[in-house]
């Protein structure tokens, strides 16, 4: 039995990049840049209005006030996507909207509001700073300057910003494909029958949909029976994939036959048994240079192991550098006694009462309570040492989503 942290050391010692490739700006969504983009150009690349108003020289405006008002001939209309056809002399001015470039000449926007047009006349009422309202080219980004760097997660703002310096491909590092594998005589899909003792294979969907959170790709093989000649022939189709995943059979059972059967399609088993709970029978070795895990078959077990080991071994593979759910400290609302020799997982509920984290637990923690997932939002974790913690004391907690941060009102008065 090895420690959590060692464990975690040993898979991600295996685990390396995947290859890059070029895809689609809009297919890059969560992916990670492999590139350095640089921007061709200035953005924006002309000075343009950042109003709708009138485009002037300060000169003709510069002491405009009710009682002095500077009355201006507009030359020109000028909305956005057009380019001016004249300059603005002296005593001049061009209807100017948002966006449209600013005409030689002219310095200064003034804004409709400080205006009032009077046939081809305009009347300004009212003094602005010279340069005042004027998107200056290459205010946002210089040409030649870094946009996105090598190793940035993409979101929205990254995929707006390579369009707007016009790349609409992308190299990307690639996602692995994740084979799932499930073991067991009891196992049938969601819509299997369910007489003499069957259960519904409920890990085959948390796993895949657990991978597909990872924004990777899960290549499903389907449920083994208990035989060595089925998981085998499934296991090796899986291996076909960047990662190979099976759940159940991993324990001491009469039936656990996965251990046999990763050493028998040469897989190098490179430790069995975690000092945690739940989750301790979990084998991990390595076939062809890919890393096949084989989680235990209870539900919790499955998911809360797959968090451990498996979500950040496919982050790092994807270009992931912060590849660890953060980590926060709470307030415990009760008492957690504890047997020394694992560490544990325990299913959370975590709150933020007045800016403090606090943490309670799901209730009933065994490895078969799929509830227990469904309620939490954390994951608290009592070291291997010690004997708990009481209700007061300050815990860990493993965030496996940070909804209960979000909220049904905005976070500012209304
Ligand atoms: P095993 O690890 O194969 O000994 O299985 C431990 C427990 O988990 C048993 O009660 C199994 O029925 C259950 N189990 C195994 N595989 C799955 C699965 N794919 N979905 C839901 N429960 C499972
Ligand atoms: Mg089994």
């Amino acid at each position: 039995m090895i420690p959590v942290e060692k464990a975690i050391e040993l898979i991600l010692k295996e685990i390396e990049l995947l290859g890059l490739e070029k895809i689609d700006i809009l297919s890059s969504l969560g992916r990670v840049a492999a590139e350095n983009i640089y921007s061709n150009r200035d953005i924006p690349s002309f000075d343009n209005s950042a109003m709708d108003g009138y485009a002037v020289r300060f000169m003709d405006i510069q002491s405009a006030s009710n009682d002095n008002v500077s009355v201006l001939n507009v030359i020109e209309d000028l909305p956005a996507g057009y380019t001016p056809n004249r300059a603005v002399n002296k005593g001049e001015a061009v209807r100017i909207m948002t966006g449209a470039p600013v005409p030689q000449g002219a310095d200064t926007v003034v804004m409709v509001e400080d205006t009032e047009k009077e046939g081809d006349t305009v009347k300004i009422f009212r003094e602005t700073k010279q340069g005042r309202n004027i998107r200056r080219a290459g205010e946002d980004v210089k040409a030649g300057e870094l946009v996105i760097s090598r190793g940035t997660p993409v979101r929205p703002a990254e995929i707006g910003m390579m369009a707007s310096v016009g790349r609409s491909f992308v190299s990307v590092y690639q996602v692995p494909r994740v084979a799932i594998l499930s073991t067991g005589d009891e196992l049938v899909d969601v819509d299997g029958r369910l007489n003499g003792g069957k259960i519904i294979s409920s890990n085959s969907y948390t796993l895949i949909s657990q991978v597909k959170e990872c924004i990777a790709v899960p290549i499903y093989l389907g449920i083994a029976r208990d035989t060595k000649e089925e998981i085998k022939k499934k296991l090796k189709e899986g291996t076909h994939a960047d990662i190979i995943i099976s759940s159940g059979g991993v324990s001491v059972g009469d039936y656990d036959l996965v251990k046999d059967v990763l050493k028998e399609i040469g897989a190098d088993i490179r430790f069995w048994k975690v000092a945690m709970r739940p989750g301790q029978p979990l084998a991990f070795g390595v076939i062809a240079g890919k890393p096949i895990f084989g989680l235990p078959g209870n539900p919790v077990s499955s998911m809360v192991s797959f968090e451990q080991f498996i979500r950040p071994s496919i982050l790092k593979m994807s270009g992931f550098k912060h590849i660890f759910r953060p980590v926060i400290d709470a307030v415990l609302k009760e008492d957690i006694y504890q047997k020394p020799g694992r560490k544990r997982f325990l299913r959370s509920i975590v709150s933020l009462e007045d800016g403090k984290y606090y943490v309670r637990l799901t209730g009933e923690q065994g490895s078969g309570i799929l509830m227990s997932m469904v309620r939490s939002n954390g994951l608290t974790i009592i070291p291997e040492d010690g004997a708990g913690f009481k209700a007061g004391e300050k815990v860990r907690v493993q965030l496996l989503d940070r909804d209960f941060e979000l909220s049904k009102e905005p976070g500012y008065p209304l």
